[in-house]
């Protein structure tokens, strides 16, 4: 190990930023408001980090992770620390509006380009990498950092995203060659980095390598082994920490465990059991063990994990307590959570509550079982708790899947299905339709506050729904769509809205979490058996119904998308929670048909979202997937319609399992990729109706007429009249009225156009 380096015994790979109450989320709002100056941000980010810091250090941990603060975003912060900024926003000569415009654009400005980081609900800034891009050292923020750090007496160890995730994740701009390329170059910088951080005193640098945990690029192992032989072996260096998680490193930890790094973070919650490290070259190194879940909410079976610990000693040189991975996807702390139940409570660790358990855990390594037995003690009464609850136990439930399972969950022939409904709805070629929400107006807005103010009753909330639903009814009618929608005013979130109505699922008070940048969710957390106590839908939809002659669709959430946007229990296959909310999405498609709704949306936009990262398991997730989403729309009658939505994503490695969901229509995504999924949906042998986005919503621009049209004839190349729909790409709730009605009126006038030929 490197002079300089003791081993350190306790940490987390990373903390939240957004703030225990949001304060960051409001301070850069403010800031981009005009409400606030430089200096009011500045000194509330300041302020973050300080407690942040502090915290940690109070709860024991004796190595603090610093700069995985960021105003938006740890990949741009990266881009900016090596010097690959685009070149259009390098005209801005103020560093931190140059930094905002990279990440939210403004009037001449294109924004980076947002992804999903890895499979979290976490979304990054993708850097572009191209000709123009020439690596340079610019440390300014992580050297601030360190500085405010060491000053405060915490032991300060910098985490930065490591030279092969950021290009791994970066994309190619201009022409320039895959960025991967560019790996030996910019490695350069890293090692200049680390020269300066030695310099300025340091001694623990940890880079992150999550992307050596998949299968994205070929041949991570031996870039692996190159780039941290190269950085291992500089002579004026801090000790090095390469930190991997959300999976298993398999053939990448020998490879790294060959290099001269000091420490290697192992994700042993996602990643693999213990037994695995026989990697004999370990015998030097510090292993800093994920053995605390650091992106689900569940308290951590310390006798398990202490177990994992010791396991570990026999063949590492020494072994530090850590979370698996940043503590930034979980919420701050179970503190104002006043109405979890006890039981409940006693089930669940969020960010706070996981730096306890890691330095317990660090006692108990250190001084053995009996220093910490009062808290295994509590631990095993969770785990016994939970374990014993009646509510992670329905079997009425179990036996209706087993037996729906069993008997195939299986409609008719597609194209009879096609028939009977083409019977039944008598729709025109080429229906238009839209994705289910409309604007989400102020009065909306406002009667959701006076509900949860208590300033109306349930009654009156209702009543404005409703007029809400009669509003959007009576303009779809003037536009003359032929599918009408009821908007979705009562829905604050397609997800949450159902969880605060299905038995199995708890919606905290406070548990923020940050999505991106300055915005933050609240994902439901599934802890039981999930059931449908009554019906969730079919009172707002009967009433659309009853105010027009065209058909309204029934719109649900599909359960895939329902398990992504949740934190979802640990203790069974992701498939058979996957299968208890189908069969709760299931009861409700069955109501909605009695009531007379003849078309049934269920959206699976995030379908891609759950792929896992390593290719040998995904046909199995992709299996399960479909087979939640038949099990979901298979209870009703083949003259019941059933569509479904996707969108945010590349379809491509889950285009197979599109066709298998065998919706009698699909609305996807396509204004941008310029329908060639349509192109990809016809290799898939998909033969069901469909209807690709035909202008992007996420524009405020206002398509024209002629545009629609030809987006519709390029359609049309690939997709026969009798199957082709008209749709926008996504639901219109985040779009004003009048750029809503504007579009639509040209989307119906286009549909007219082609069908008339
Ligand atoms: N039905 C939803 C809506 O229109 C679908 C949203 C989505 O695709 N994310 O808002
Ligand atoms: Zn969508």
């Amino acid at each position: 190990m490197s002079t300089t380096a003791t081993p350190f015994t306790a940490t987390v790979l990373g903390s939240p930023r957004i703030g225990p109450n949001r304060e960051l989320k409001r301070a850069v709002e403010n800031y981009w408001a005009g409400r606030t100056d430089r200096a009011g941000l500045e000194s509330i980010a300041a302020q973050l980090r300080r407690e942040t810091w502090q915290t940690l250090a109070a709860a024991g941990l004796d190595s603090i992770p610093v700069n995985t603060f960021s105003y938006y975003d740890q990949m741009l912060d990266t881009a900016v620390l090596v010097g690959a900024l685009p070149p259009r926003v390098c005209s801005i000569a103020d560093e931190l509006d140059r930094y905002f415009a990279a990440a939210r654009g403004d009037d001449e400005t294109a924004p980076l380009e947002m992804t999903k980081w890895f499979d979290t609900n976490y979304h990054y800034l993708v850097p572009e990498i191209g000709p123009h891009t020439t690596f340079a050292l610019n440390p300014a923020k992580v050297l601030g950092e360190v500085e405010e750090a060491v000053t405060l007496g915490i032991p300060a160890r910098p985490v930065i995203v490591g030279p092969i995730t950021f290009l791994a994740l970066a994309k190619a701009v201009d022409g320039g060659g895959t960025p991967i390329d560019r790996l030996d170059e910019l490695v350069g910088v890293y090692a200049e980095l680390l020269d300066v951080l030695a310099a300025r005193g340091v001694r623990w640098v940890q880079f992150d390598e999550p992307v050596l945990v998949t299968d994205f690029l070929g041949n991570a192992p031996e870039l692996a082994e190159r780039v941290y032989g190269r950085l291992g072996a500089l002579g004026h260096r801090p000790a090095l920490f390469v930190a991997t998680y959300f999976g298993a490193l398999a053939d990448a930890l020998p490879a790294l465990a060959r290099t001269p790094v000091d420490a290697i973070g192992i994700d042993l919650v996602a990643g693999d059991s213990p037994a695995f490290v026989s990697v004999p070259e370990l015998a030097d190194k510090l292993v800093v063990a994920g053995v605390v879940d650091g992106r689900n909410v569940w308290r951590t079976d310390l006798a398990g994990a202490l177990g994992k610990l010791t396991g570990l000693l026999g063949s590492a040189g020494a072994v530090a307590v850590s979370t698996s991975c940043s503590t930034l996807h979980v919420p701050y702390t179970l503190d104002g959570e006043v109405e979890l139940d006890a039981a409940l409570r006693s089930w669940l660790a969020f960010g706070a509550e996981k730096v306890t358990e890691v330095a317990a855990l660090a006692r108990g390594l250190k001084d053995g079982r009996e220093a910490i037995s009062a808290e295994i003690a509590d631990s095993d009464a969770a785990v016994a708790s939970r374990k014993a609850d009646s509510r992670l136990r329905n079997g009425r439930i179990r036996a209706r899947i087993t037996s729906i399972v069993g008997s195939g969950a299986k409609r008719g022939p597609a194209a009879a299905r096609r028939a009977v409904q083409a019977e039944r709805l008598k729709l025109p070629a080429l229906p238009t339709t839209t994705i289910g929400s409309y604007p989400q107006t102020t009065a909306i807005r406002v009667a959701r506050a006076d509900l949860r103010a208590g300033r109306i009753d349930a009654a009156e909330y209702e009543r404005r729904m409703k007029a809400e639903i009669a509003d959007v009814i009576a303009l779809q009618e003037r536009l003359g769509l032929d599918v009408l929608v009821h908007g979705e005013p009562e829905r604050n979130d397609m997800v949450q809205y159902f969880a605060e109505q299905l038995d199995g699922f708890f919606a905290t008070q406070n548990g923020w979490v940050q999505s991106y940048g300055s915005r933050c969710v609240r994902p439901p957390i599934l802890y039981g058996d999930v059931s449908r106590p009554e019906p969730m839908t079919v009172e707002w939809i009967s009433y659309a119904q009853s105010l027009t002659d065209k058909p309204v669709k029934g719109m649900l959430t599909g359960p895939v998308t329902i398990l992504a946007w949740s934190f979802v229990r640990d203790d069974q296959p992701l498939a058979d929670t996957a299968f208890q909310v189908a069969l709760a999405i299931r009861d409700e498609t069955v109501d909605l048909e009695s009531a007379g709704i003849a078309i049934i949306q269920v959206d699976e936009p995030a379908l891609r979202e759950l792929l896992p990262l390593r290719t040998k398991d995904k046909d199995a997730y992709l299996r399960w997937a479909v087979e939640a989403f038949r099990l979901a729309t298979s209870g009703v009658a083949d003259t019941t319609q059933i569509h479904t939505h996707l969108c945010y994503s590349e379809f491509g490695e889950v285009i197979g399992a599109i066709a298998d969901l065998d919706a009698d229509v699909t609305s996807i995504e396509a204004a941008r990729s310029h329908m060639e999924v349509l192109g990809d949906l016809n290799q898939a042998g998909f033969a069901n109706s469909v209807g690709p986005g035909v202008y992007d919503i996420h524009s405020p621009r206002v398509p024209g007429v002629d545009e629609i049209a030809a987006s519709l004839r390029e359609a049309l190349r690939a997709v026969p009249a009798e199957r082709l729909w008209v749709n926008p790409d996504c639901g219109l709730k985040t779009r004003s009225t009048d750029e809503v009605t504007a579009s639509l009126q040209h989307l119906v006038a286009a549909a007219a156009e082609v069908r008339a030929g």
